[in-house]
């Protein structure tokens, strides 16, 4: 049977748009203050959980809604069961909108709204997907489920909570990223170091902090010295800046002296593109003697953490075929004379390599420094599927076929809902080449893309279970 998959959706085109308007005008933010037992992320996740459900039960869909926290609507037979795993909750708008952020509205061709490109746009184009396969009364061998969570933006837990009570399914994808396809994503951990307090006799480091996230390059960082001239200071750092690209500034300021540091943020997914501000003052302390915990906390960071993205200064450069580099991003740094020190390290590692050799690794270098490695109780394993694996050859065949464009798997560091399923992967919805407005500021998806991914959609879930 030859279908037209284009054509069928743009027949639906308005009735596309209009349930997804229907999902977009919903301000589903977390809010857990006005939370309930049956709304826990608040009522607005809630509302939009609600919504698709009752989209899915108009069109004859068998729904379960899960506590309020998650659900699924549910087509066709069979041993089984593909995934199609999206969500409904989105990140707070922000500032700096042209237009009401719970409004939807078209222009130019773009539909804005918080949430069209992630996920509801996506969520609903599979949706789309899905709906056309029944409408066509298309024979099929497998079930699929359509999973809907409500706090994908913050902690998983409508995830964790469905699959307490529902099985996984055996294999299937997540319409909340981009196409071609994600076949891999990086493993997950942070660790603390933690150092003494404490300064020698001479000059004191009174305090030091850079960095708000463990995910972030930080971008600024900030210590106070007592005990040695301002003058000295500020000729020492003229001359430390002079070839670095970075931006100083050292004042006097109650008896001590405040010396600043501004680098360049970027995401821990790629240190290399950022300028790390917390261990470029490290390097510039390094030349005045401290003593004590101090001058651990400073040595660690000046003689091990700086520029050392892929840990060559512990050992323990690690690579993978296909998974590509492990990465360390020094993301947090405080110290306190009269506390003491933590460095916050977050690292993305490939498949081959596990977090304790990571630690291993780091434990090895703090006895030198005097300090303790402590977990911080977040891990996440890598997670890869083969380029070879039938579900991604079909998926990619299928973009291809529609396309026109080469299909390709890549490797990210971040989460997506594809990684709960052993066989699963992100497949769209933001097409090569369009601009990124996830979570931004007048986010949108075009109104044609969105169709295209519904097109694609459809034919991969019935390739899939065909
Ligand atoms: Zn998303
Ligand atoms: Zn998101």
């Amino acid at each position: 049977m030859q279908i037209e998959w284009q054509k069928e959706i743009s027949q639906r085109k308005d009735a596309l748009l209009a349930d997804l308007t229907e999902m977009l005008k919903i301000e589903s933010v977390r809010n857990e203050k006005l939370g309930s037992k049956n709304a826990l992320f608040g009522p607005g996740p809630r509302a939009a959980l609600d919504k698709f459900l009752e989209i899915g039960k108009r069109d004859g869909f068998a729904v379960l809604n899960v506590d309020g926290i998650a659900g699924h609507l549910e087509y066709g037979t069979g041993i089984e069961t593909m995934g199609i795993l999206a969500h409904v909750d989105v990140m707070p708008a922000g500032k700096g909108w042209d237009t009401a952020p719970f409004e939807p509205i078209i222009k130019d061709g773009k539909l804005f709204a918080r949430g069209s490109s992630d996920d509801k746009g996506p969520g609903m184009a599979a949706y789309y997907g899905l709906k056309l396969i029944k409408e066509l009364g298309l024979p099929t061998s497998k079930k699929v489920r359509m999973i809907i969570g409500t706090d994908e933006e913050s902690g998983w837990r409508c995830m964790t909570h469905y699959f307490e009570k529902m099985p996984l399914p055996d294999f299937g994808f997540s319409p909340d990223a981009f196409f071609p396809l994600i076949n891999g994503e990086k493993g997950n951990v942070s660790f603390n170091v933690d150092f003494q307090g404490g300064n020698g006799a001479g000059a004191k480091l009174l305090d030091f902090s850079a960095g708000l996230r463990e995910n972030m390059v930080p971008r600024d960082a900030i210590a106070h010295i007592s005990g040695i001239e301002l003058k000295e200071i500020k000729e020492l750092l003229t001359e430390f800046a002079d070839d670095k690209p970075i931006e100083v500034e050292a004042l006097e300021q109650n008896e001590r002296i405040e010396i600043s540091v501004i680098g360049r943020a970027a995401h821990a997914q790629e240190p290399k593109n950022g300028e790390n501000a917390g261990t470029y003052l490290a390097l510039f302390l390094k030349q005045i003697e401290l003593g004590s915990g101090a001058e651990q906390f400073i040595d660690f960071a000046a003689d091990y953490l700086h520029e050392d993205s892929r840990m060559d200064n512990f050992g323990l450069h690690f690579s993978d075929k296909t998974m590509g580099d492990l990465t360390m991003n020094a993301g947090i740094f405080n110290f306190a004379a009269a506390q003491g020190g933590r460095v916050t390290l977050n690292f993305r590692f490939p498949k081959g390599i596990g977090a304790s050799q990571i630690e291993e690794a780091l434990a090895k270098v703090a006895t030198k420094v005097n300090a303790q490695v402590n977990t911080t109780g977040k891990l996440q394993e890598p997670h890869y599927v083969s380029i070879e694996d039938p579900l991604v050859k079909t998926l990619l065949g299928v973009y291809e076929r529609q396309t026109g464009n080469k299909g390709y798997g890549m490797v990210v560091g971040g989460g997506t809902y594809g990684r709960l399923m052993k066989r699963g992967v992100a497949f769209g919805a933001m097409f090569p080449g369009t601009p990124d407005t996830m979570h931004q500021a007048n986010e949108y998806m075009l109104v044609e893309d969105i169709l295209k991914a519904a097109a694609i959609y459809a034919e991969a879930i019935y390739e899939l279970i065909k």
